[in-house]
Parts: C-alpha cells; structure tokens; sequence
C-alpha cells in the first residue's frame, strides 16, 4: 500500500565513512528482507514496514531549495531501497537525479532492483558517482524468501554490468548469514562483473536487532537451512574474514569489510 506524504527535510546529516548526506524518497521498502534492521533504525512498525511505503511526493521540490547550500556526496537510499518497486510508479528517486546533477554533486546509491537499469541515461551524467548492488546470496530460491521482492541475484548483476564505464560500481556482499553466505557465491559474482569492471566489494554482517535472528531461522527452514545457534555468530564472523581474504587473494579488487 502506498501512502503519499509531504516530507519536510529532503537531506540529513549521514554517519557513514565517505557520505556527507543521506536521501530517502520512500519510508518503508517494498523488498521486505528479513533481515532488514531499518525499522529499527526509524522506529518503524517491523510489521508494516514492507507492506506500507510512504512516498515523500514533495521531496525532489524540497530537494532543489535544501541542495543550493551543500556540498559533498549523497548517497541515496540509506534506510530505504531508492528502487523499489514504488519507484516504477512515483519516480522520484528519479527527479531527485535531475536535481542532483544540476547541483554538481557526487552520489552513491546501493540497490537490490535491477530498475536502477531505467536511470542510465541520468546516472551516467554524474562525474562522482557509485553505484553497488547487493548479494546475500546467488540461490533464487533463497533470495526469494529472505529478500522476497527485490530483483533475483542475477539480475542485480546484470543491471551492475549494464552501467557504464565511467561508473564506479561495487558489490555489497550482506549481510553474511551463515548457511546462506557462501564464498564461491562472491567469486562466481566477481568473474561475472570481472569483464566490466568490478571497483571493489564491501562485506558486511547480519546486525541483529528485535526478532531478526529468530524470523531469519524460521523462514530458512523453508529452504532446509538450519542457522546456528546466536552465540556462535562472533567467532563465526572472525573466522568468515579469513576466509574470505584468501578465497579472493588471486582477484586484484580492493576489499572492505564493515565489521
Ligand atoms: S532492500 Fe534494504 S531497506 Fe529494503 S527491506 Fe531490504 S534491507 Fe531493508
């Protein structure tokens, strides 16, 4: 269900390394991953927040007065998938680009929809810009039920590949949700990108907050994966970052870990 709402700021102060900005056309995503931490982040009802999506329908407006006194990189889509499938609909992740462009700023979105691929012609204007998409996992049956409306995996990569050159474009890998992480996943997705440029890839752990371990245990029995038990889950993560650096020790990619 859509909502349309009037926001009141376009852009907020961002905590992340590298981002001065952050941008949310929508409150709420569509994609409803099970793992998704956002609600907790704006204190939103975890049961609603896949199922009502408030459009911010003033936002590209607001944006054009608030952009005139900053400078610096916006990311786009920080607690929100700026494309999810509202996105076809209202496109205002896709006026906010017109915007952006004319102010000259540097930009960086992460996605898990393949309808990044629409914008290609206003993202490849950017002169500062990242795109990344995400990879929980390549199995579509698994991304089905833990991601269950974001674009498959494949197509995510697809849309990546399809960027052009003067994009710098990343993988996401996350979160690492043991069973469902698999590090031949990452390099079958790296000798994908590796044709068309892959920049570097960042890996990220599961942040567990409210019932997120215990929805994410029961909905992967439905796919006969079992998650261990929650307090393995540190020595699990310190163990993960070995073997990671050794399984892409022979690929020349820059590799961030944010745990
Ligand atoms: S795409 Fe991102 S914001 Fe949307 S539900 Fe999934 S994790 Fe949350």
């Amino acid at each position: 269900m859509y909502e349309e709402i009037r926001a009141r700021v376009a852009l907020v102060r961002s905590g992340l390394s590298g981002v001065d900005y952050a941008l949310n056309p929508y409150v709420g995503c569509e994609h409803d991953c099970v793992y998704c931490y956002g609600p907790y982040v704006t204190k939103r009802d975890r049961k609603n927040w896949g199922r009502i999506v408030r459009v911010k329908r003033n936002l590209p407006y607001i944006l054009s007065k608030e952009i005139k006194r900053v400078r610096g990189i916006i990311t786009i889509g920080t607690v929100t998938d700026a494309y999810q499938p509202a996105e076809r609909k209202y496109e205002i992740t896709r006026m906010c680009l017109r915007v952006l462009h004319r102010a000259n700023v540097g930009i960086r979105i992460l996605t898990k929809s393949s309808l990044i691929s629409r914008d290609i012609d206003m993202l490849e204007k950017f002169q500062d810009i990242h795109i990344g998409v995400t990879i929980t996992t390549l199995n579509p049956e698994v991304s089905k039920v833990i991601e269950p409306n974001s674009s498959l995996p494949a197509e995510r990569l697809k849309a990546l590949i399809d960027m052009p050159k003067n994009i710098v474009r990343y993988l996401f890998v996350g979160p690492i949700i043991p069973e469902v992480f698999s590090v031949d996943d990452v390099i079958e997705a790296v000798q994908r990108l590796g044709g068309s440029g892959l920049d570097y890839i960042i890996f990220d752990k599961l942040r567990v907050r409210g019932d997120i371990y215990e929805r994410l245990s029961l909905i992967l029995r439905d796919v006969g994966l079992s998650l261990p038990d929650i307090s393995g889950l540190n020595r699990y993560y310190r163990n993960i970052k070995a073997n990671i650096l050794k399984a892409l020790s022979d690929y020349n990619i820059p590799i961030f870990f944010e745990f």
